[in-house]
């Protein structure tokens, strides 16, 4: 099951929800700051639970939810909860591909790395990374969607699309104003301790591999603040005060959470392999993890065990495929 989490926020009564599905299962983070679990055993049962925990509010629109925020930023929690609501309630936009993608960035440009379809960056709307004359507001977002709908025939993304940005942006009476900007990804992704303006702290976490141990998941749930899961496939706990953040590290870590940001497991992602994929022509995440062992200070790497290639970071990175046993 794919969990969709607008903006990455999760509410600790729902983190705690989804590890008690989890079973003994990893959760694991998605590069769209979602999260996904195997081996659900009753389907039906597992989907009453989430639609009570509110992480199944549309049936009809489920698919379209693909919203990714900056994690730092609280404001654009709330945007992000904004554009879900309002996705939902055009119905034409159940019909949008699950692959388009819409992004809201605090101006770090760190989720401007993930070239979004439609995308609120500077203020105003980005098309592809394209900057436009139209208003960065969540009106504006749907607009774009609902215009990419008319648009793009058999096309996916906007990227696909012949002169796409340019297209949507006509029809909303706007136009691209500059080149396609798309910024690397914060590397390595942003964990530690973070002091906020407000004088509270929030701790950025690194999960290895992406995948977070359900009993780490219900202590992070415990904490009960505000949890952001990131892109980089690391949590975010908002909020807390020192002696709260200083508690929070000293449970955690021995956990496996990454607070180190120099961690060369911040480095190494891996898709699922033969833990979980039919497809998988060996193990990717023994692999990975033993490359996290031997890799360079600079290098950023990807293990798959097909040619598909699933859940590849945004940015530079080696790919590496395992084949029982070989790699290349
Ligand atoms: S890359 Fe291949 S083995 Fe890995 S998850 Fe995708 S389809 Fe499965």
């Amino acid at each position: 099951m794919r969990v969709r989490l607008p903006g990455g926020r999760i509410s600790p009564a729902a983190l705690q929800e989804l590890a008690e599905l989890a079973g003994t299962n990893a959760l694991e983070l998605t590069s769209r700051g979602n999260v996904q679990l195997r081996g659900v055993a009753d389907l039906d049962a597992a989907r009453e639970r989430l639609t009570a925990a509110g992480l199944l509010p549309s049936e009809s629109h489920e698919r379209v939810r693909n919203i990714v925020a900056s994690p730092l930023s609280s404001d654009l929690g709330d945007t992000a909860a904004r554009l879900d609501e309002g996705l939902r309630a055009r119905a034409e936009l159940a019909e949008l591909p699950g692959r388009v993608l819409f992004a809201l960035d605090d101006g770090t440009g760190d989720v401007a790395a993930l070239a979004a379809d439609a995308e609120l960056r500077d203020g105003v709307m980005h098309l592809d990374g394209h900057p436009t004359d139209l208003p960065g507001t969540v009106d504006a977002l749907l607009d774009a969607a609902r215009a990419f709908l008319d648009l793009r025939g058999d096309e996916w993304r906007v990227r696909d699309l012949p002169d796409g940005a340019r297209r949507i942006a006509a029809e909303l009476g706007g136009t691209v104003t500059g080149p396609r900007v798309v910024p690397a990804p914060p590397t390595p992704p942003p964990v530690g301790w973070f002091d906020r303006p407000d004088g509270s702290v929030t701790l950025g976490m690194g999960v290895p591999l992406g995948r977070l141990d359900p009993r780490t998941a219900q202590f992070v749930a415990a904490v009960d603040h505000p949890i952001a899961i990131t892109p980089w496939r690391t949590l975010f706990l908002h909020g807390l005060d020192e002696g709260a953040a200083e508690t929070v590290v000293r449970v955690l870590a021995p956990k496996s959470l990454i607070f180190d940001a120099t961690s060369p497991l911040l480095r190494v992602s891996a898709c699922v392999g033969d833990h979980g994929c039919v497809r998988a022509q060996g193990d990717a995440l023994a692999h990975a993890a033993e490359l996290a062992g031997t890799i360079g200070d600079d290098e950023r790497v990807h293990v798959v065990a097909c040619e598909r290639g699933c859940g590849a970071p945004s940015g530079e990175h080696r790919r590496v495929v395992v084949r029982d046993g070989a790699d290349d």
